[in-house]
């Protein structure tokens, strides 16, 4: 493999790019929204400058990096040459479903198609094209370049050659990759987001405020950050898209959204990307400062 696509250009899109592009791939980064293209180049290479500090990567690393990937804001265009697909896009299952019919329709016959989807059916997602055998999962982590772990995720037809290849792959990407089946929320999500709407029942029955609650669960479970600023960083409306399809794919009560997530996403506080969630989020500050409507 040696042209890889990845459509959706926000949190994650911008980091799949990167990390395929320091491994050697030439890179189509494509979004309907042409800022967020801009904006995901100017994030790579303030990562990239990053490393440079470092003293992981050289400025030579930088610039080849940089220059192997392309932008396009048209999908067919894209796609027209790619070895993989590895879409990113909005956590929505119609939009997941028309944008798997648009690359089967322009991708060519070899090209595998993988979905980068916290939770929607990767065999529903496969159903939508020609070609379900040569469509899986590829849940890569945030942030994507720091994270080890790509869950690797089977559909109802994905074949063992598919299968095969993107494990591989994500080897050569430097991560360890780890297949799982296809059911609500995989893996990860299944385990990881029931913990973070408990945090926030947590918070919204009163029983700890912001601070206290990642405190205990930073420093009593030795977690690297507290659910509640994890949940700020994944995207309020990402953790509430997940845990939509974890209710209704397993039918069980205990997976219903903690009405503040849902208040919060219908305010447009959605965490780091929109500078507001649990916490206040200003760019280039590390401080954690408690969103004032929590105080
Ligand atoms: P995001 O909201 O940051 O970015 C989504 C991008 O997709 C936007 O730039 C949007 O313009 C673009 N987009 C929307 N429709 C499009 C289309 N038709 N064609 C091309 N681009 C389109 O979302 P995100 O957090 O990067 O999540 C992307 C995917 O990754 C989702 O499926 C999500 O579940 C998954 N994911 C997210 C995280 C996380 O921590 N945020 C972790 C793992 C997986």
């Amino acid at each position: 493999m040696k042209k890889i696509s990845v459509i959706g250009a926000g949190t994650m899109g911008n980091g799949i790019a990167h990390v395929f592009a320091q491994s050697g791939f030439n890179v189509t980064l494509i979004d309907v929204q042409e800022e967020a293209l801009d904006r995901a180049l100017t994030t790579i290479g303030r990562n990239l400058d990053r490393l440079i500090k470092k003293e992981k990567i050289s400025e030579a690393d930088k610039a080849n990096t940089l220059e192997r990937i392309q932008t396009n804001t048209l999908l067919q265009a894209g796609v027209a040459d790619a070895d993989l697909v590895v879409e990113a896009a909005t956590e929505r299952t119609d939009l997941k479903l028309r944008i798997f019919e648009e690359m089967d329709a322009a991708a060519p016959p070899h090209c595998i198609l993988a979905t980068n989807t916290s939770s929607i059916s990767i065999t529903q997602i496969a159903a939508a094209t020609a070609r379900p055998a040569q469509v899986i999962g590829m849940h890569f982590m945030n942030p994507v370049p720091v994270m080890k772990l790509v869950e690797v995720i089977r559909g109802y037809a994905t074949s063992d050659a598919t299968c095969g290849a993107v494990m591989e792959l994500s080897k050569q990407l430097g991560k360890t990759p780890t297949e799982v089946n296809d059911y609500p929320g995989f893996v990860a999500n299944r385990i990881l987001m029931p913990m973070i709407n408990e945090a926030m029942i947590t918070l919204h029955e009163g029983v700890a405020d912001v601070e206290a609650i990642d405190t205990v669960m930073k420093l009593g479970m030795a977690h690297p950050m507290g659910p509640l600023q994890l949940a700020d960083f994944i995207g309020l409306d990402v953790c509430l898209s997940i845990l939509r399809v974890l209710h209704e794919g397993l039918g069980n009560p205990k997976y219903a959204p903690c009405p503040l997530l849902v208040n919060m996403v219908a305010a447009g506080h959605l965490g780091v990307k929109s500078g507001q969630g649990f916490y206040l989020h200003t760019p280039g500050s590390k401080e954690l400062v408690v969103s004032p409507y929590f105080q």
